[in-house]
């Protein structure tokens, strides 16, 4: 437990930092000159943007600083809303007291002694952690220096996100060649998806295929003390990613430091992580295409993302990966029993259906586990008795609601809801493409599945947005047909959504409601057209007459319901051509695709 000496003289230097941080910070605050300013004049300023920063507090004058970075004084309004209007106008805030007492200098030496001591205790306790996170703080570059060896192989499923990585293969080794041909060299892909899915691993991945170095940060390692160490640790990390030439940048949770701003209600803090957010997209946009560098960033909330960082030129390829299926799963667990003796009896794909919603990380630390429990068994090889026991290792202590427990009569649920969707589209929308059908949860909701609108088209027919609607209904259809009018889920209600949208656009602006007439409610009565009694007596007879036409066209098909439902269930997915496979074996009547 001693700390050795390097360790030593960098908890010295912090200390001295800190000292000398406060002593700067004290002489500042004591030295500072104030103009002071009428308050009519300061409302100018106000106007005209010459004011950076006010601190709010409740003695007779409030303080400032102006643009050009001088302090000034001026009457304190205390009236409501005052705040607002300064952060409306992108002024920071900041509450304050107003005066530098005694006592916030004692409470600052304080402070920065915890935090020296918390530094200590992080040093003793785990010194391989502040080891790291020292060699993070004073040169980024030691992730860099080694090549990545990891290469596709190394990751098993995910075989959309590989491919489109694999593209980007290629724009590293030779960017010139793209910028021959005028191809703007794609500059941050976002990889997004639950933890444990591999994105770390496909980052390493793509860094190990083109031969480059890797560098590695996190977002919550941006989240600083001190103002403005976030985005000078980015500019520092582009740069020696710079220096090294090509090479891929990660940046795993870029949620910690890109998450939406709200309006300009948040004055807590979120300045520093805006500030370190805008330094990445300054040096994003400062590439040429022709430098070999490419940043991928991971999250596992996109829903959260600052717009900002999904637009174009920044992470604007964006990549879902998603849970493995049962086929992946067999992979992974293949791939992670390779330097394993794992017992010839052992049936890994039994294993596979057995881990359902389990992640890439998850199957790793079940083979890793039954490696352990053998290894303490003194057997020669890993069996299924093993692999049990591990099972239960791994999923205990995880919350009930976790998806691994989920029961086979929630999957068979999703199953059919699913299959709901897929079958209406295939009968009444053949020429729209369902691409994957699954029963595996991603982002975006319990189940999925995928359907490509034809994209040639300028306009929709009523026709067509009648049938979307009935594919929308498809899924709680399905529900009701199997499991009865009382059992119905809340599986249905980001599809009841669309549904009510899409009937309300009919009726309120496409004009394709006979009783309702060729007339833009919008116009009529504004935006607010769900107050408005007759409207959702009209939007609620469209669906509610979709509605039994999608339940008699499932009726009418229930027996390819049933047979959709037993592959979904057996296999997780199911993609288009296999979807076809199931529809022609049954050799139905085509329903007679006659406008509905
Ligand atoms: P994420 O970054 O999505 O949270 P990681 O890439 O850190 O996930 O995955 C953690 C570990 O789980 C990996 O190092 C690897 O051992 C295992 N793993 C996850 N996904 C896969 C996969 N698709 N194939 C093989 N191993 C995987
Ligand atoms: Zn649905």
């Amino acid at each position: 437990m001693k700390i050795n000496r390097k360790r030593k003289i960098i908890l010295i230097s912090l200390i001295v930092v800190m000292i000398v941080f406060l002593g700067v910070n004290y002489f500042l605050t004591n030295n500072k000159d104030y103009v002071d300013i009428s308050y009519t004049k300061f409302l100018d300023m106000i106007e005209n943007g010459g004011i950076e920063k006010v601190f709010l507090s409740n003695e007779e004058k409030i303080e400032g600083i102006f643009k050009d970075g001088g302090y000034f004084k001026t009457d304190n309004p205390r009236t409501e809303g005052f705040k607002e209007k300064l952060l409306m106008q992108d002024i920071v805030v900041e509450e304050s007291d107003g005066n530098t007492t005694v006592s916030d200098i004692a409470t600052s030496i304080f402070i920065s002694i915890g935090f020296g001591f918390i530094v200590f205790f992080m040093y003793k306790n785990s010194p391989r952690q502040a080891e790291k996170e020292i060699s993070k703080i004073s040169n980024i570059d030691s992730q860099g220096n080694d090549l990545s060896k990891i290469n596709f192989d190394d990751v098993a499923g995910n075989d959309e996100a590989k491919e489109s990585l694999k593209e980007l293969v290629d724009f590293i080794k030779t960017p010139e060649k793209y910028e021959e041909y005028g191809a703007r060299m794609p500059r941050g892909v976002m990889l997004y998806g639950p933890p444990g899915t591999g994105k770390t691993l496909l980052a390493k991945a793509l860094a190990g295929e083109a031969n480059v170095p890797f560098f590695a940060v996190s977002g919550s390692d941006f989240i600083q003390v001190y103002a403005g160490l976030g985005a000078s640790r980015i500019r520092n990390l582009f740069k020696k990613a710079r220096e090294a030439g090509k090479c891929v940048i990660f940046i795993d949770e870029i949620d910690a430091l890109g998450k939406k701003r709200r309006g300009g209600l948040s004055s807590g803090g979120n300045d520093e992580s805006d500030r370190t957010l805008n330094a990445l997209l300054t040096e994003m946009s400062g590439f040429k295409g022709s430098e070999g560098i490419i940043v991928v960033a991971a999250t596992n909330r996109i829903d959260t993302l600052d717009d900002a960082l999904l637009r174009p030129g920044r992470f604007d390829r964006q990549i879902e990966v998603g849970l493995p299926d049962v086929n992946a799963r067999h992979k992974i667990l293949k791939l992670h029993s390779k330097n394993k003796p794992v017992s010839s009896q052992v049936d890994l794909k039994r294993v596979a259906y057995q881990t359902v919603y389990f992640s890439g990380a998850k199957l790793e630390n079940l083979m890793n586990e039954s490696a352990m429990i053998a290894a303490k068994e003194n057997n020669k090889e890993i069996t299924m008795k093993h692999i049990d026991k591990a099972f239960y290792t791994v999923i205990a202590g995880e919350e009930k609601k976790d998806k691994s427990c989920i029961s086979s009569e929630e999957k068979r649920i999703t199953a059919f809801h699913e299959a709901g969707h897929a079958l209406v589209t295939k009968l009444v929308l053949p020429q729209n493409r369902v691409t994957k059908i699954t029963i595996i949860p991603s982002t975006k909701g319990a189940g999925g599945f995928s359907m490509n609108i034809p994209p040639d088209k300028m306009y929709r027919t009523k026709d067509e947005i009648r049938k979307n609607i009935m594919v929308s209904l498809g899924g709680r259809a399905s529900e009701e047909i199997i499991f009865g009018k009382d059992n119905i889920t809340t599986g249905a209600s980001n599809d009841l959504q669309r549904a009510t949208e899409m009937a309300l656009s009919m009726i309120s602006r496409f004009g394709m409601d006979n009783e309702t007439g060729l007339v833009n409610y919008e116009v009529l009565i504004g935006n607010n057209l769900g107050s408005n009694a007759y409207i959702i007596e009209r939007v609620k007879a469209l669906i509610e007459e979709l509605y039994i036409k999608t339940k008699t066209i499932l009726e009418d098909n229930k027996h390819l319901l049933d047979e959709i439902t037993k592959v979904l269930l057996n296999q997780e997915t199911i993609n288009e051509e296999e979807l076809d496979v199931i529809l022609i074996s049954k050799q139905t009547d085509v329903y007679d695709n006659t406008l509905v």
